[in-house]
């Protein structure tokens, strides 16, 4: 088993409830594959469960899942899209936190931080963690970045404004305690084998060297 801690992403389980974006589809996974997927990582204290963007399918298909697996997740949820078709409200948000499940911001909105006007930074780094944090009753101060797309002024304002984690979408291993965090997506193609070859930590020699620039090109730009 390779080093640190693989984190999967998990983004709309079985038939979409609403018009997906373009692009959106390739990230919905069946009840099947997503089933597959869980029962792959019962047991592996080296795999966690992330959530991103607040779709219905998170309490409806997702929670139960996991608790009849007794695994735990984390959703990073849209603070300013709860209620909207096929995503979750804020009865839906406090019943995840009350399954003993966490709850993150994935910003208030899904826009690319990185070309946001800065007349919205206020609501998409700060208000949608307050918001969260007053139905869960808990301070909220992770964030998954929207599309995987950051720099190094997203970083400065995450670190600015006290997020405590920040998960990217860049693929491969984590360590387990940093500050930002790459993240797998599950994708509607994925199969047993893509699930097995994930957990083991196989990638291929030049997708690994790939990430590994591509990573250090993203912390930096700007
Ligand atoms: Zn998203």
């Amino acid at each position: 088993m390779a080093g640190g801690v693989l984190i999967l992403t998990v983004h709309g389980i079985g038939p979409a409830p609403r018009t997906l974006d373009p692009d959106e589809d390739r990230t919905w996974v069946t009840v099947e594959r997503f089933e597959q997927g869980l029962d792959a990582v019962v047991g592996r204290t080296d795999v966690r469960l992330t959530f991103d963007d607040g779709n219905v399918s998170d309490v409806e298909i997702g929670l139960p899942r996991l608790l009849e697996r007794g695994l735990s997740a984390e959703f990073l949820v849209l603070a300013g899209l709860l209620g909207e078709p096929g995503r979750l409200d804020a009865a839906d948000v406090r019943k995840l936190h009350e399954a003993g499940m966490g709850v993150g911001s994935h910003g208030w909105a899904h826009r690319d931080w990185r070309r946001i006007d800065p007349s919205l930074h206020a609501q998409e780094f700060r208000d949608s963690r307050r918001a969260l944090g007053e139905l869960t009753g808990r301070s909220v101060s992770r964030v998954a970045i929207p599309f995987g797309s950051y720099d190094r002024h997203v970083l400065r304002h995450l670190r600015r404004t006290g997020v405590t984690r920040a998960y990217t979408s860049d693929g491969g291993r984590a360590r387990p305690d940093s500050w930002l965090q790459a993240r797998t997506s599950l994708h509607a193609d994925i199969g047993p084998e893509w699930i097995r070859n994930v957990l083991d930590g196989r990638p291929s020699r030049s997708l690994r060297a790939r990430r590994v620039v591509a990573r250090g090109f993203k912390r930096v730009r700007g």
